[in-house]
């Protein structure tokens, strides 16, 4: 998907817009995404899934943003989502509550009962508890829940350990052990309804035999069930198809939804899909300018104005982001520690960088659309970054640079 930004006469593009005008025009830091992309990849699931019965419901975690989300909504994506504000978000963007699976291991009594009003799809449910719960907030409210249990097959996703969610020691899901009993529980609850089964093995994987391993133990579940009498309308089988930020090599969505459906081996139940970060990675980038070059005793700094609170990645698990320049410069090339302003040793973008840049150059950070911006925070009294959709030769502001004075517009002095 990278192909949607490229140089051109030694200027970097996105579409057919001119990055370095663009961070003239909204200023730095800067997201920017790439309709094009998006929809391209929404469409690579949709084309190897005809034929099949399925829905693609899109991770929002890992790109929040009302713009994006009416994008899939408008290519006929359903959400998954992990929170009461990520529906209000579906909704608000033109989404269909009867599309959006409901997942995570903490919904609280509120976020059930907006759901629920909604008319979502499915919960999917990730313990026993919630399970009691469920069918008692359901029954206050004279409405029957469709469910599905997340089920932890206990495989290994072979990723970066916090982003592995299908081991036996994850909080995630119930214990593979426990489902069938946990079903029969559900049955027996007047306000649920079973309607699925789902698991999520964890984010970024870049092979597809932990994928496959994981339904092959659900399928044996799903038979299982059916030997109970329980019948299922649909498997969901997650996200977490990894993408290239450097030198990965992922496989193809096509390759990834042909290796499941061999796995399925020809179920008939409606196929659930819940991708995030393959959608949205590799379809931004972000904007950032060299504030100061620093060249220390050890190392050389190049010190941007965009840090670990616009993206949290190379922090949390030392990710690696491609750094290039929006124009390439005869500057001296050099290798650089490139970091961000905030007062924390963790706060770097890219270590030992070979760049040719110098003081106020631009530059762009590759692959920041998934869990970029919906992991930034304000950290350090730093307004959230801009972020701009590019469609072929337009570009629409899609969320504003954040003010000062909104930061701390809800505080309140002592009285
Ligand atoms: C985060 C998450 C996803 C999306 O994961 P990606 O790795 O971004 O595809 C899907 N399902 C659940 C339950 C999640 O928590």
């Amino acid at each position: 998907m990278k192909d949607y930004f490229y140089y051109q006469d030694r200027q970097f593009y996105a579409e057919q817009v001119s990055l370095t005008e663009l961070a003239q025009n909204y200023g730095t830091p800067c997201h920017v995404y790439s309709r094009a992309a998006l929809t391209d990849g929404y469409n690579q699931f949709a084309q190897a899934l005809q034929g099949t019965e399925h829905l693609v419901c899109y991770a929002v975690k890992a790109n929040p943003n009302l713009a994006i989300l009416n994008i899939f909504a408008r290519l006929g994506a359903g959400f998954d989502i992990v929170s009461g504000g990520e529906l209000q978000r579906v909704l608000a963007a033109g989404g269909v509550a009867q599309k959006v699976v409901f997942s995570g291991v903490g919904k609280t009594e509120a976020e059930m009962r907006l759901a629920l009003q909604a008319g979502i799809l499915c919960f999917n449910v990730e313990s026993a508890a919630e399970l009691e719960r469920l069918n008692r907030v359901a029954g206050e409210m004279g409405k029957v829940a469709p469910i599905s249990l997340r089920v932890n097959p206990d495989v290994d996703a072979k990723t970066h350990p916090y982003i592995s969610t299908g081991l036996k020691q994850n909080k995630f899901g119930v214990a593979y052990g426990d489902a069938l009993a946990l079903y029969q529980r559900a049955r027996d609850l007047p306000n649920l309804q079973i309607t699925g089964i789902d698991c999520h093995i964890g984010s970024q994987l870049t092979e597809l035999s932990p994928f496959v391993a994981a339904i092959e133990k659900i399928l044996v579940l799903v038979d299982a069930l059916a030997a109970a009498g329980i019948r299922l309308a649909h498997i969901d089988l997650g996200g977490g198809l990894g993408i290239r930020y450097h030198d990965e090599t992922p496989p193809s969505i096509a390759a990834y939804v042909a290796a499941l459906q061999g796995a399925l081996q020809g179920r008939t139940e409606k196929l659930l899909l819940e991708p995030g970060r393959v959608l949205v990675g590799n379809a931004g980038l972000m904007l950032s300018r060299v504030e100061y070059l620093k060249h220390g005793e050890e190392k050389n700094f190049a010190i941007l104005d965009c840090a670990m609170n616009d993206l949290m990645r190379p922090a949390l698990y030392d990710a690696y982001h491609e750094i290039l320049p929006l124009s390439q410069e005869n500057h001296p090339l050099d290798t650089y520690e490139v970091v961000g302003p905030i007062c924390e040793t963790g706060d770097f973008i890219g270590h030992a960088r070979e760049l040719a840049i110098a003081p106020m150059s631009l530059l762009a950070v590759l692959s920041t659309g998934a869990y970029g911006m919906s992991m930034s925070s304000n950290y350090n009294t730093r307004p959230r970054a801009a972020e701009v959709m590019v469609d072929g030769d337009a570009v629409h502001l899609v969320r504003e640079r954040e003010t000062i004075a909104q930061l701390y517009a809800a505080e309140n002095l002592l009285c």
